[in-house]
């Protein structure tokens, strides 16, 4: 397992500190990225958003192929990922079902990577495993881009949520964020979590005891020393946070439909709680929404989830820029 032989530009086993340059590099976890490098593709991603304003798209990554492979549901990752390509004049290879691929016929995963990598520059993959985009960057010789695996991580959503703060709030460091729900089975607040350990903010993690943060990632905060603290009650944050963060219920990662029920509603944004939280604030969402944030709040101007989505695409183009040298 783990040829890796890349040019000399990928490297064998656990994905890389990004320090090096981005070119030819597989993105697994957040842990890969420092301050630095995220502001380099923030930089990227502003560039992004007024050639998309200015002229709607470039032909930057002409010639260029995406793959971009599915094994769970994705509305907004897999299309933004294609609109990303596409709009920097690449073509994507769009494999949004895998249940019309080989797979049904139990190809395995290293040999449909492997498939996919002779048509394309660079593999885009969301699976149910954790660890699934590591072991597949361990066999391709083309960049991987983790679009989630199972209950691990969410980079690129992690990416696009510290944007959306810098650009919403001006600022990351300084700030309370409430990050709210699932966070047992949540994947983007894993990586969000992880990500914020690189800034001087104050985390709450509110949740029903049966959905608390995992204990890696809540040590993971502890040990950056960042502050740190746990609820079940969204009102002990409503009046301090800059940022509050809700998640969806994970139905699908739950083995226990009794369980799934007894937390499904347990918390709903409603206007008349909004009515307690900061003029100045925001309210993200990673999307799809249940019933977690109540509809009325969607024209409040603190609500930055539609926002927050728009610029994944931004900034999933400075991602495939990057990687394939183009940035
Ligand atoms: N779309 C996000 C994810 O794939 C959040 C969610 O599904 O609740 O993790």
């Amino acid at each position: 397992m783990g040829n890796g032989a890349r040019n000399g530009i990928k490297t064998v086993g656990l994905a890389p500190n990004l320090s090096s340059g981005f070119y030819g590099q597989d993105i697994i976890s957040v842990r890969q990225f420092t301050r630095e490098n995220l502001q380099y593709i923030f930089a990227i991603a502003d560039e992004m958003r007024a050639v998309v304003k200015r002229v709607g798209s470039t032909d930057l990554l002409k010639g260029h192929v995406l793959a971009c492979v599915f094994y769970e549901p994705s509305t907004r990752t897999s299309s933004s990922f294609i609109a990303a390509m596409s709009r920097l004049g690449g073509s994507v290879i769009p494999i949004n079902e895998v249940r019309y691929s080989s797979v049904t016929k139990g190809e395995s995963l290293p040999d449909t990577i492997r498939t996919l990598e002779s048509y394309a520059d660079v593999i885009v993959l969301r699976h149910p495993e954790v660890g699934a985009s590591q072991v597949a960057a361990e066999y391709a010789r083309k960049p991987i881009i983790n679009a989630g695996d199972g209950v691990g991580e969410h980079p690129t959503q992690a990416l696009l949520d510290l944007y959306t703060i810098q650009s919403e709030l001006g600022t990351v460091d300084g700030l309370h964020v409430a990050m709210v729900g699932d966070l047992r089975y949540g994947r983007t607040v894993h990586s969000l979590a992880r990500l914020l350990c690189q800034y001087d903010v104050q985390m709450t993690f509110v949740s029903p005891e049966v959905l608390r943060m995992p204990l890696d990632v809540l040590n993971e905060v502890k040990a950056h020393k960042r502050d740190v603290e746990e609820t079940y009650d969204v009102h002990d944050v409503i009046a301090s946070a800059d940022v509050l963060y809700v998640t969806r219920v994970q139905r699908e990662r739950f083995a226990d439909q009794a369980q799934y029920d007894s937390v499904k509603d347990f918390y709903v944004i409603t206007s008349e709680l909004m009515g307690q939280a900061k003029e100045r604030m925001i309210v993200m969402h990673p999307l799809p929404r249940v019933s977690e944030i109540s509809y009325a709040i969607d024209n409040d101007p603190r609500a930055a989830y539609f926002r927050q989505m728009e610029n994944g695409m931004y900034i999933r183009m400075a991602l495939l820029a990057a990687v394939l040298g183009k940035a």
